[in-house]
């Protein structure tokens, strides 16, 4: 009877929600951004739950989280509290208190992916290194911590020379590109000077971008999705193409490259792995992030278990679910900000409206409270029939707004 049946799930009252449905274990997510959004918007429909911890009142996921939190990632007592409430800690960003979770994983607490994996790709020159150490291949690369390092990394590399930051670092926002030897110093000093931890890398001097996203199960086995290529505009993703128009031998590699990145770290979870094409066919790693991708978005719409999904089913243990595409084609662009303000907002929904007008077109919109300039706002997946199909659907969209395509 309903007595008894209460006193059976009385021991995980915290964790457990309702005592039925495919899943009771309450998924909490570090950072309640657009990706923490959409990983709301997926566990929706299979009533699975996501607590979103974000500092943000008004953050992107806070309407449609099961519950949020407010507080920060990055502050140990926020993350304890948090914790407290999850049956599975997850990330939607790799930015978070780090020390945190490795003592809650030593006190028997469950965070997918790992806190090991966090760690290391939180700090991409510490990512560099354990990749060259599994073999990956990859760009060169230092870390430079005074004016004697940088000179030598530019006698190594040559020029273009890339400089990153080590931590903190996302579209772009961490990188300096110095042309020349007279550039060299102005590129630190426009990163925040050595202190702040930086690295150079060898130019990749590609023909395309690739990404793929390689989900992980709790089994470790590896589930890819197809290879997308990523077109960036000042550093910041702003068309993704799916699939990739590569040749087999060229996608196979990537993939073949992606898996043995991802099959380095450890936990559950999907992967966003970043890749250079190079011009004799060769593919290099650029970095991997432990979550879901702005590369996978199309998903979505485009393919038989989103990334989203997958991410879910990955964290909670559940089967993997089908990765291929359920259309032939399909191209996401990124709804940047180009202002500040009221002026921003209607350039935004301006091309928004002239999205829902194309067939094919999916928008959407992250509910951020403020707009800036080249801020990810939202997004727009068109699907056709052909690459080539989507791609006129979406300068439809583009030649309006007066965007210019690939
Ligand atoms: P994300 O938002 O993807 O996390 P990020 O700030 O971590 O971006 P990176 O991915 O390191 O930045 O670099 C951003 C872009 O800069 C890349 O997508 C690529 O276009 C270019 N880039 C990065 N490293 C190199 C390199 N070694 N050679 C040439 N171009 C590069
Ligand atoms: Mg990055
Ligand atoms: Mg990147």
């Amino acid at each position: 009877d309903s007595h008894e049946e209460k006193a059976e799930y009385a021991d995980c009252e915290d964790l457990c929600t309702s005592p039925m449905g495919l899943c009771d274990t309450v998924v909490g997510v570090l950072g309640g951004g657009q990706l923490g959004r959409m990983l709301c918007q997926a566990a929706s429909p299979m009533g699975i739950k996501v607590a979103i911890l974000d500092p943000a009142k008004d953050c992107p996921a806070s309407a449609i989280a099961y519950q949020h939190v407010v507080g920060s990632f990055r502050d140990m007592n926020a993350v304890r509290d948090f914790a407290k409430g999850c049956g599975v800690l997850t990330v939607e960003i790799e930015h978070v208190n780090v020390e945190t979770l490795d003592s809650l994983e030593r006190e028997g607490g469950d965070v997918q992916p790992k806190p090991f994996t966090i760690r290391i790709i939180q700090d991409k020159y510490l990512q560099k290194v354990h990749f060259s150490q599994h073999s990956v291949p990859l760009s060169d690369f230092m870390q430079i911590d005074n004016v004697e390092s940088l000179e030598k990394a530019s006698h190594l590399f040559g020029f273009p020379l890339m400089i990153k930051s080590r931590c903190l670092a996302y579209d772009g926002r961490g990188n300096a590109v110095a042309r020349c030897q007279g550039d060299l110093m102005a590129a630190v000093n426009a990163l925040g000077g050595f202190e702040r931890g930086l690295y150079a890398e060898k130019w990749a001097p590609f023909v395309k971008e690739l990404a793929v996203m390689v989900a992980r199960g709790r089994d470790s086995r590896l589930h890819s999705f197809p290879v997308v290529e990523t077109i960036q505009r000042e550093n910041i993703c702003h068309l993704v193409e799916a699939p990739a128009q590569v040749s087999v031998e060229v996608a196979t590699r990537a993939v073949r490259i992606a898996e043995q990145a991802v099959g380095s770290l450890d936990g559950a979870g999907v992967f966003g792995v970043e890749l250079f094409l190079l011009v004799d066919g060769q593919v290099l790693l650029n970095e991997v992030a432990p979550r879901p991708h702005n590369s996978g978005h199309y998903s979505i719409e485009a393919c038989i278990t989103s990334q989203f999904e997958q991410h879910l089913r990955a964290v909670l243990g559940l089967p993997l679910g089908e990765t291929s595409m359920k259309v032939p084609a399909a191209v996401m662009y990124n709804v940047l900000g180009e202002d500040e303000g009221t002026a921003g907002f209607s350039a935004a929904q301006k091309i928004l409206r002239r999205a829902v007008s194309i067939p094919g077109a999916s928008v959407h919109w992250y509910e951020k409270p403020d707009i800036r300039k080249h801020r990810k706002m939202g997004h727009i997946t068109v699907v056709g029939s052909t690459m080539e199909v989507a791609r006129a659907r979406m300068n439809e969209i583009l030649s309006f707004s007066g965007q210019i395509t690939s």
